[in-house]
């Protein structure tokens, strides 16, 4: 489907009666939990942190992301970097680093970010990995490592975001570890911060070759696309999202309530409309020299409304209907 290509309504069965409801998408994007069925009155969207359980990876990942991790996992050299560095002893240095420098997250440690990752990983059906807190002044949260992901937020993101929002951000990490984005992430991340010198050690200088990089750092954007929309989903609340991005961009604690929505959707879509590839790869090339993980935030709000606008978004919230009662 074209950009401007838009659909004005969806129809949705009610998963509790199985009524069709036919649904202005525009309308009700401005208030989704007031989205009910015209027959039993229910909500029809799933916007209260129930599982999304029927919720598939198809549905959540972007076409974009699919495509180029397929041509990733066919380059054979990116395999054998994956295996020999990421899979041994990068993946246990990683983990040795975040169990001595940072704060290991549980029931009994932050129960209340714990229990915010319980409701996300509930949500996305996802197996939940160690979950950290990093004393940065960075407003970030990552999903590293080879075998086994470990996910990690900043001070600086507890404190700047609402329990609402930081929901939606691990939801938005558990969504890369649900769709086998983390070792190639990690790759990537090695890669900014130069830390692929370690590849002379192995033996292995020089495998990292242009295309490859070129290839993973496309992908890379590409994933944070689909991690978006994991994101939309956890929290159901497209303005969240929005508010989410603006903090991550450029949001202050104390102008908060200077920050608007609005102007920011605007911007967005500004800046798709200078999007061009070389630009991309550039705007990758300058995260080596940040600690954010999480680049491009006001060209992604332009995609995540994209599909929030689409019914695949409506769908995905709406569930399953009842199997029907089968008379005589
Ligand atoms: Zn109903
Ligand atoms: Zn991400």
């Amino acid at each position: 489907m074209a950009d401007n290509d838009v659909t004005t309504a969806v129809t949705l069965e009610c998963r509790f009666c199985n009524t069709k409801n036919r649904v202005p998408i525009e309308r009700a994007l401005k208030d989704l939990p007031a989205v009910k069925c015209g027959s039993c009155g229910i909500g029809l969207l799933r916007v209260h942190g129930e599982p999304l359980a029927d919720v598939t990876d198809d549905q959540i990942a972007h076409p974009f992301d699919r495509e180029a991790l397929d041509t990733l996992k066919k380059i054979p050299l990116a395999a054998t970097i994956i295996e020999k560095l990421l899979g041994s002893t990068i993946d246990k240095l990683a983990r040795f680093r975040m169990m001595a420098n940072a704060i290991r997250v549980g029931p009994k440690q932050a129960p209340r970010l714990w229990a915010l990752y319980l409701e996300a990983a509930g949500r996305l059906n996802v197996d939940p990995p160690p979950l950290f807190i990093a004393q940065t002044p960075v407003i970030n949260a990552w999903a590293m490592g080879a075998g086994q992901p470990t996910v990690t937020v900043t001070t600086a993101l507890i404190e700047h975001m609402d329990d609402r929002a930081i929901c939606g951000v691990l939801g938005h990490e558990l969504t890369h570890v649900r769709l086998g984005h983390v070792t190639y992430r990690t790759l990537v991340i090695l890669m900014l911060q130069g830390a692929l010198r370690l590849l002379d050690v192995f033996g292995l200088a020089g495998m990292v070759l242009k295309p490859i990089q070129i290839a993973l750092y496309r992908w890379y954007q590409m994933s944070e696309l689909s991690a978006d929309r994991g994101e939309l989903l956890t929290t159901g609340s497209l303005e969240q999202f929005v508010r989410t991005q603006m903090t991550l961009a450029g949001g202050t604690a104390r102008w908060a309530d200077d920050l608007d929505v609005a102007a920011f959707i605007e911007q967005a879509h500004e800046a798709e409309a200078m999007r061009d590839g070389d630009l991309l790869l550039w705007a990758m090339e300058l995260l080596s020299s940040s600690e954010r993980t999480h680049p491009l935030n006001v060209w992604r709000v332009h995609h995540a409304l994209r599909w929030a606008q689409s019914p695949e978004f409506f769908q995905a919230l709406a569930g399953k209907a009842a199997p029907r009662a089968i008379s005589g």
